[in-house]
């Protein structure tokens, strides 16, 4: 069995002292078991890299036919040694405690970053993995294939070298204009000033606390997510928000307004080179969507989903406006979030403190790992004494029937130099037989102590959820023949839906009564309080989905078009007004400050595409008993299991009997007007 590239000897006498039971001897050592220092981890990085050279070169140097041994393994191989680089080097640029290691890790995933670019156009390769005959091999490794050879072309692998070049130009290119775009956007902190106090009125006690006048008598705000948010939600003066919100959508404008109109050339450039008449129609190839026109579909129809809902939400607004301004007749942008947390508060009796006492740290643990023990058919256990990068990480296996399936990290509370958002992150693709699946979950959780049991926000355990979704996803997909069809290697587009459906078990009454208690009098959650709750959630789903469907919509009509037609305000202002209901506030540039426009480039349906899929699927669980029936154990086996050894299309249509659609997320949207009881 071939284990991670680290040290062998010290594996051993590891595996020898906890060899205790029977599966164990299987279970290959922790990551941190050799305790790496910043010199042992490039070792290891370094070894890594060499390893999957020497894979391909011994793939290259195959005389006579080829085959899926002498060829795909190899491929694989390297893949897996790649792989397993660029997951620790990208752990450790998150997660170490010590910032030079930091900036080696840095270092490291451009270097692996570099290896992948060069396998991806590595011809040679190319060619030897077209040459298997692929008919015999079992229905996954054909599936791997032929994916892997069109991601080949993708990259234009089997163009001429003079396209070649120019791509590799264009390439670079592009990697220097989104990083000017975003680092633009993170430089681009905006402050306003505020010169009567009065102003803040409606903000909480903490954020008049954290604002007070300077010795001139005035206050600063900036357009940073902690100062912003409070003040759209709680303020009532409009013209704060009127200006904050101006301050906050012309953020990197105009500098960004050339770097998205380069980028925008760039990419057009890149797609007409390898034959596609648009970005959005390239960059859709191997995505689940498949090409852009389906993008411009599926924008009409969420609209129309939308729509009958946003116009009710609308209307509640506007009932909550004219109790100050009889005549209103429109609401801003900027007013909208306004407006949304008095009707929170008036109509659905809900104050977000309220649900705090029921979610210390511990328990919502515990209860996440119980409730996925018991949705998934699989136990946990913790493994004590695994040495890691902080003594706060966790270490746990993940068994089915009793055999070890995976092991996961729990690096959840704030650290300095960590990481200050929430993901899950790989470390080792699972290959069935060969290799376990790994995973950290990242997050930045209350940590308890003494004086505090480490109270979580709503939202808070709905990012749990959230993460621990495609922690599962990673394991329970991680049991497949090759690391290039393991855990969620399959389309991009698919990925945020088993996360999103899990988030769905927070609204349950059933699941949240198993751990909510409170943590002074041990009494469950109420029924009523759950319900509330709930209903507080879903009000003003529908104008969010709305909104976002305006993203979704210029991120595909400023990559759909040819870049010479492009008036990117022209288009940003249409879209908001088609899909949204706000009137928008003149004289701001969303698009400059827009950050998936870069990354995610035309593919930002990405989030709403897997949300209606999230809410189809959760709809084929018991909404009384969401953990018993057959579906649990179905959805593990025909969603999570199959990895990306097939299309997300077809695990789609596997677990539904259908392709998804839309009216699971129409119920969703319109959750607060349902009377029916929870
Ligand atoms: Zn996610």
């Amino acid at each position: 069995m071939r284990m991670i590239n680290l040290c062998m000897g010290l594996f051993t006498a590891f595996l020898a002292a906890t060899a205790v039971a029977q599966d164990l001897p299987k279970i290959q050592p922790s990551v941190w078991t050799t305790h790496p220092d910043a010199a042992a981890f490039e070792k290891t990085e370094n070894g890594r890299l060499d390893a999957a050279q020497r894979s391909i070169d011994k793939i290259l140097s195959v005389k006579g036919a080829r085959t899926i041994d002498n060829t795909l393994s190899g491929y694989d191989e390297a893949l897996r040694q790649i792989n397993a680089a660029g997951y620790f080097s990208g752990l450790m640029e998150a997660v170490h405690p010590d910032a030079a290691f930091r900036d080696r890790a840095t270092a490291m995933t451009r270097k692996v970053s570099a290896a992948q670019t060069a396998l991806s156009l590595n011809r040679g390769v190319y060619e030897a993995l077209a040459a298997i005959p692929a008919a015999q091999a079992d229905p996954a490794t054909r599936y791997y294939l032929k994916r892997q050879l069109l991601e080949f072309r993708l990259a234009g692998v089997d163009k001429d070298d003079a396209v070649r070049g120019r791509l590799k130009k264009l390439s670079d290119e592009l990697t220097e204009e989104i990083s000017t775009f975003e680092r633009n956007i993170n430089d681009g902190q905006k402050i306003i000033e505020v010169h009567d106090a009065a102003e803040l009125s409606g903000l909480p006690k903490d954020y008049l606390d954290a604002h007070k006048p300077d010795k001139n008598g005035v206050i600063h705000i900036t357009t940073d997510y902690p100062d912003y948010g409070p003040v759209m939600d709680f303020a009532a003066s409009d013209g704060l928000r009127r200006r904050l919100s101006l301050a906050f959508n012309t953020r990197a404008f105009p500098q960004n307004r050339d770097v998205l109109a380069k980028m925008l050339e760039t990419r057009y450039e890149i797609a007409s080179l390898l034959g596609y008449a648009s970005w959005a129609d390239y960059y859709a190839a191997d995505k689940m969507i498949g090409n852009g026109a389906r993008i411009a579909d599926f924008i009409r129809d969420l609209d129309k989903a939308v729509r009958p809902v946003a116009d009710r939400e609308f209307q509640m607004l506007l009932a909550q406006k004219r109790k100050f301004d009889p005549q209103a007749a429109t609401i801003g942008v900027q007013e909208k979030s306004y407006y949304q947390e008095l009707v929170r508060r008036a109509k659905f009796d809900f104050d977000s403190q309220s649900v705090r006492p029921y979610f210390p740290y511990p328990a919502v643990k515990q209860g996440i790992l119980d409730t996925a023990a018991t949705l998934f058919h699989v136990t946990f256990r913790r493994e004590e004494n695994t040495p890691s990068w902080d003594p706060t990480v966790e270490t746990w296996l993940a068994l089915d029937s009793g055999k070890v399936i995976g092991r996961f990290y729990l690096d959840m509370h704030p650290r300095r130099g960590k990481f200050s958002h929430a993901e899950m992150s790989p470390l080792l693709d699972g290959i069935r037989g060969k290799q376990l699946p790994e995973a950290v979950l990242i997050c930045n959780l209350p940590r308890p102590s003494d004086s505090d049991p480490g109270l979580m926000d709503y939202e808070d355990v709905q990012t749990f959820f959230h993460e621990f979704g495609h922690l599962m996803h990673w394991i329970l997909g991680g049991q497949q023949q090759w690391a290039g069809i393991s855990g969620i290697s399959m389309e991009a587009d698919f990925v945020e839906a088993p996360s999103q459906m899990l988030e769905e078990w927070l609204h349950s009454p059933q699941v949240l009564a198993s751990f909510a208690r409170d943590y002074k009098s041990g009494q469950p959650i109420p029924a009523d309080l759950v319900l509330r709750m709930n209903r507080a959630s879903a009000f003003g789903r529908a104008n969010y989905v709305g909104q976002q469907n305006g993203y979704t919509a210029l991120s595909y009509d400023i990559y759909n078009a040819k870049p010479q037609d492009v008036n990117l305000d022209a288009i940003a202002d249409r879209d908001a007004l088609k899909y949204t209901l706000f009137t928008a506030l003149p004289g701001t540039h969303v698009y400059a400050s827009f950050g998936h426009l870069s990354g995610y480039s035309s593919a930002y349906y990405t989030y709403m595409w897997d949300k209606v899929i999230a809410e189809d699927f959760f709809e084929q669980f018991d909404s009384k008993n969401l953990l018993a029936g057959d579906t649990p154990m179905r959805y593990r086996r025909e969603v999570l299991e199959p990895g990306g050894s097939m299309s997300a299309n077809d695990l789609v249509k596997n677990f539904l009997g259908r392709p998804q659609s839309m009216k699971a997320l129409q119920r969703w949207m319109a959750a607060e007007f349902d009377t029916a009881p929870p």
